[in-house]
């Protein structure tokens, strides 16, 4: 099913036709009430009126996260404090959170995003939603909660932790669908294994995943364990939150359609900034067409992708490939970058192999060294890690170019975070 049909198959010339508009529309809005954009234009000698649309774009600065924070917290707000209905802000690992804000308009395109991705994941109307994303600051839950009720779901406000509880609510409250993070979703398949949970008998059908990276590995294994279809779920707070792009779950495998008609992506190198051709592989970056409370012009994710259009698709809007990473999570060792998925990519060829890996980084005199932690799946009883661990290191030698130790290490005996979430880079130089 699609959701909005007249939109998502829109022909590619009236989808321009209508992103320009509302380009023109919102940097008049920006200019008059967002002092940060005009100065930031003043300052770089761009006149609004020669951006008539969105191939104009290029010649307009980035906003990136540091913008954000100079103007903690509300200081990029287009919208005064009387017309917010909703506040929500990033995680902030580092230094004060992202916060964002939305009328009830936002809220209204934050409902139609989602419910428009939950659709495109194989969920339908009067189906019911195990929503495992964290309610509260974090956009996930809340985020697909408004997303699920728009399209008709009976959504179980289950939100993140307390795996047994979540477990018994799959088993008794029997939803189709659930979403929550690729990690998360690996320990919920793992634990039904341990108490012998048969997959079978839960009637989850599929698990729409995503808020952080991941890879066709986990992809298999969460699909393996819990029996379903896994489609990926992409989005960020400063854009909207969940379902800026979504994975059509027939046509897993080729990227996410982006919902181009609210977020104008673009792709650029990742160190001159310089527009890159579709196809090729830089940093996302957005623009909000239509948001009223925290818009954004050219806003610098830092995500690792590629977009491209999709013929064989049956939506017209442009979709993006995987998220490789995050531009400054990538590791340069010894002149060769390095995404940690790259290595992750790596074990869909080793059944015996888990998603539950970890990248080791030391400097031994001038050298960089990688050392590669991975857990072998539990059923693999009788493994010969030493032979399995040499098997590991020629393939990552032979594709990635890059010698590295592999230490086959007991299931589950890589240190976990709190949230059950495994660090996949840790490093130590
Ligand atoms: P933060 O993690 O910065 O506090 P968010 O909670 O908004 O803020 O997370 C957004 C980020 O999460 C994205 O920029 C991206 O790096 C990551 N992310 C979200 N969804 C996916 C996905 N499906 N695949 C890969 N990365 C994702």
């Amino acid at each position: 099913m699609i959701y909005n049909s007249d939109i998502e198959t829109m022909q590619l010339p009236d989808l321009r036709k209508l992103q320009n508009q509302r380009l023109q529309a919102l940097l008049i809005r920006l200019q008059q009430t967002v002092p940060f954009y005009k100065n930031q234009w003043d300052a770089a000698g761009i006149d609004i009126a020669e951006i008539s649309g969105v191939e104009d774009l290029h010649k307009v600065p980035f906003t990136k996260k540091t913008d954000l924070r100079d103007h903690y917290p509300y200081g990029l707000f287009a919208k005064p404090m009387g017309d917010i209905r909703r506040i929500h802000a990033s995680s902030g690992t580092t230094g004060k959170p992202t916060v964002v804000g939305y009328t009830q308009n936002d809220l209204n395109l934050f409902d139609e995003v989602v419910a428009r991705s939950l659709c495109c994941a194989g969920a339908q109307p009067e189906m019911t939603l195990h929503n495992a994303y964290g309610y509260g600051l974090f956009t996930g839950g809340l985020g697909m909660h408004g997303g699920a009720t728009k399209l008709g779901m009976a959504v179980i406000p289950v939100s993140g932790g307390m795996t047994e509880r979540q477990l018994t609510i799959l088993q008794d409250f029997k939803p189709q669908v659930i979403c929550c993070t690729p990690s998360y979703a690996l320990t919920l398949g793992e634990c039904c294994r341990d108490r012998g949970i048969d997959p079978h008998d839960l009637s989850v059908k599929y698990a729409v995943l995503g808020a952080e990276p991941w890879t066709e590995v986990v992809r298999q294994q969460v699909e393996e364990h819990l029996k379903v279809d896994a489609p990926n779920i992409y989005g960020l707070s400063e854009i909207i939150g969940p379902g800026v792009s979504q994975e059509e779950v027939t046509e897993k495998g080729t990227g996410s359609h982006i919902w181009e008609d609210h977020f104008f992506p673009e792709v650029v190198h990742k160190d001159t900034g310089e527009p890159l051709p579709n196809g090729e592989e830089g940093v996302l970056v957005f623009t909000t067409l239509t948001k009223e409370a925290f818009p954004l012009i050219r806003y610098w994710t830092n995500d690792i992708c590629s977009i491209y259009y999709d013929s064989g698709s049956r939506r017209s809007h442009i979709k993006m490939s995987t998220i490789k990473g995050r531009a400054d999570e990538m590791l340069i060792i010894r002149g060769v970058n390095l995404f940690h998925t790259q290595v992750e990519a790596l074990f869909t060829e080793f059944d015996e192999v888990s998603a539950n890996y970890q990248l080791l980084v030391d400097r031994e005199g001038n050298m960089d060294k990688v050392t590669v932690l991975v857990e072998p799946q539990p059923s693999f009883q009788d493994l010969n890690a030493a032979q399995l661990a040499t098997k590991l290191s020629l393939v990552i030698k032979s594709t990635i170019g890059l010698s590295m130790q592999v230490i086959v290490k007991d299931p589950g005996t890589i240190p976990r975070s709190e949230g059950g979430k495994l660090a996949r880079i840790v490093d130590r130089r």
